[in-house]
């Protein structure tokens, strides 16, 4: 949880994300993750697999 402390500071960091890789079949801690939009405008996170480097997608960030 190092890279995250800054959560508790008020920072805007994103937390650890749990999202499903279709590769790995099974829930994963996103690396790397990033905010983004989608495009009807709600929010999402953007990250990769560590295991398998395949993208992955998460809708809602809260
Ligand atoms: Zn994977």
């Amino acid at each position: 949880m190092l890279f995250y402390t800054g959560a508790a500071m008020g920072v805007s960091v994103i937390p650890m994300v749990e999202a499903y890789c279709m590769k790995c079949k099974g829930k994963t801690e996103m690396k790397d993750p990033k905010p983004t939009k989608m495009a009807n405008g709600r929010d999402a996170i953007k990250g990769v697999c560590p295991k398998c480097g395949t993208g992955m997608f998460k809708i809602g960030t809260k």
